[in-house]
């Protein structure tokens, strides 16, 4: 098992790059990211804090227990959503508060073999996601890289309310791309609002990030152009399979 230490010295890392203002992924205090120390607590990004000049303590460490508990509890009201993420620090006397979004990552966080997550808002990925067409646009891959990176398709959650009604849905959306996959999307597209990204090492969340911003830039582009021209369902799968693509997945994210 990797090292608390560890753990927060990859996290902070990928929070500083996801946060580089000229990635234009987040702006002033947006996105949040997390990280699995192990079973039983995960890291959070402290409400209020920047992503691009983040350091060690600026995240919560919270019992997950704790915080998935909060999605079986009925409707809660904004007051009880932050006084139930305030119970679940591990050290209830920190100063700092866990994320809004704290549920949403402690879901992601449960999930086998995932051990860091980062939800940014790209402006290239959010022109997609706010426009009318944005399931449709996004329902086909472009190119061999993005299959190995993102994985063979993103799972995509309809607009719903921050807080615990997105990380409801997104517990569903996930529940049914792996019935659909047998696998877990790398890539969670939410409707006008943001993408998350998630794996087993911050690199790597970092590399699917950027890999979902570059595509979303391409397909913006293509629609100057008659429209994205997809891969073939065949394509797609092939190059998912292949095990020299899965050699080169692990060398662009490791
Ligand atoms: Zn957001």
């Amino acid at each position: 098992m990797t090292a608390r230490s560890d753990i927060l010295e990859q996290l902070v890392h990928m929070s500083r790059q996801l946060g580089d203002p000229a990635r234009d992924f987040v702006l002033l205090h947006e996105g949040n990211t997390s990280a699995s120390i192990d079973d039983t607590t995960l890291l959070v990004k402290a409400s209020g804090r920047q992503l691009c000049d983040i350091e060690a303590g600026g995240f919560v460490e919270v019992r997950t227990g704790d915080v998935l508990a909060m999605l079986e509890a009925g409707e809660l009201t904004d007051e009880q959503i932050r006084d139930a993420l305030a119970a679940a620090r591990v050290d209830p006397s920190a100063a700092l508060r866990p994320s809004v979004e704290t549920v949403l990552h402690a879901v992601l966080l449960r999930l086998e073999g995932i051990g860091f997550v980062a939800h940014t808002h790209p402006s290239d990925v959010n022109a997609i996601l706010c426009a009318k067409n944005a399931r449709e646009a996004v329902s086909g891959r472009l190119f061999p890289d993005e299959v190995v990176v993102c994985g063979p398709a993103p799972a995509f959650v309809e607009y719903v309310d921050p807080g615990l009604p997105l990380a409801r849905a997104v517990r569903g959306a996930v529940d049914a791309y792996v019935a659909e996959w047998r696998e877990l999307p790398k890539v969670i597209l939410m409707q006008n609002h943001g993408m998350i990204a998630m794996a087993a090492t911050g690199a790597e969340v970092e590399a699917v990030t950027a890999m979902c911003a570059k595509t979303a830039k391409i397909l913006r582009g293509t629609y100057a152009f008659g429209g994205p021209s997809y891969l073939s369902d065949e394509s797609v799968s092939r190059i998912h399979t292949r095990p020299d693509e899965a050699y080169r997945r692990r060398a662009l994210t490791e």
